[in-house]
């Protein structure tokens, strides 16, 4: 299948590493240059140079001036933006009961108001290329996890926005859609596996909870349904809640 992404210009927070890396690669196998968005500039470097074409934007999106610049650097390189990818998130663990007023709100700036930032200074870019638009969300704003309110209304807000932005920006042509991931390994994942103190036993009971295969999702298998969604295959998918997560969420909890 052509996905008919040759020479689009695709910008992806947290491109660096896990699954916004896949993603990136994923984009550029199909011929689209990625834009690596990130504040980790060794990783963001390292990911640019195994690529064909691409940009790097070192920074750090909680500050809204970051993801402003990020964009316009964008536009001053290529011209153009035909889609954005929001995938830069953190499991902070800023819990109700562990946790703090201020704090909460701090884990909003990491895992959601900088969605809104960068949907909000790409869209000019994005009316100019009837561009697309894919959130990258998570389980926990379905099924919660505990201990993790910021982390778990952010994901949640990004799907109520993911249809939201879909409603708004019909009339250009703009398709937004939210990919809900369960257990996927990356470093951001591996960090949290290590705060338990028998790693290999909590990775253990959860793969045991995956009904498909009982093993974790791909970085690749997420990145496969993003450039599937931003490609004009996908032209008339907005506005949907993808779950790429081996049937964790819906299957019945007898089959484990
Ligand atoms: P990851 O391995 O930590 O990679 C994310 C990259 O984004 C890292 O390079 C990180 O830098 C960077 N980043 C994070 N916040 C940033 C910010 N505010 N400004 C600039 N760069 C930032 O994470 P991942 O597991 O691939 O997760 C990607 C997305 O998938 C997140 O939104 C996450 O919530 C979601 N997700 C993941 C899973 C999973 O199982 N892995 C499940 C559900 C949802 P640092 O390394 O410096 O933090």
């Amino acid at each position: 299948m052509n996905l008919h992404l040759n020479g689009k210009v695709v910008l992806v927070t947290g491109g660096a590493k896990g699954i916004g890396a896949a993603i990136v690669r994923a984009a550029a196998a199909e011929g689209a240059i990625p834009v690596i968005v990130d504040r980790d500039a060794e990783a963001a470097r390292k990911r640019h140079d195994e690529l064909p074409a691409g940009e790097i934007v070192v920074a750090e999106l909680s500050a809204a001036e970051s993801c402003y610049a990020a964009v316009q650097k964008t536009i001053e390189r290529f011209g153009r933006l035909d889609a954005l990818v929001n995938n830069a998130g953190v499991n902070d663990k800023v819990g109700l009961e562990h946790g703090s007023p201020e704090q909460y709100v701090e884990s909003l700036g990491r895992n959601l108001l900088h969605y809104y930032n960068m949907a909000h200074y790409a869209l000019p870019h994005l009316k100019k290329s009837r561009g697309a638009i894919v959130n990258i969300s998570s389980k926990t704003a379905l099924t919660g996890q505990g201990g993790t309110s910021g982390y778990a209304s952010a994901k949640g807000a990004i799907l109520a926005l993911t249809r939201e932005w879909a409603a708004e920006l019909l009339n250009y042509g703009i398709r937004v859609n939210a990919i809900v991931p369960a257990e996927v390994m990356t470093p951001l994942y591996r960090q949290w596996l290590d705060t338990f103190p028998n790693p290999d036993e909590k990775l253990t009971a959860i793969l045991a909870k995956i009904p498909l295969e009982q093993r974790m999702t791909t970085p690749d298998e997420i990145a496969a349904m993003v450039v599937f969604l931003l490609s004009a295959q996908a032209g008339h998918i907005t506005g949907q809640h993808l779950f790429v997560d081996g049937g964790y969420v819906h299957l019945d909890r007898a089959l484990t």
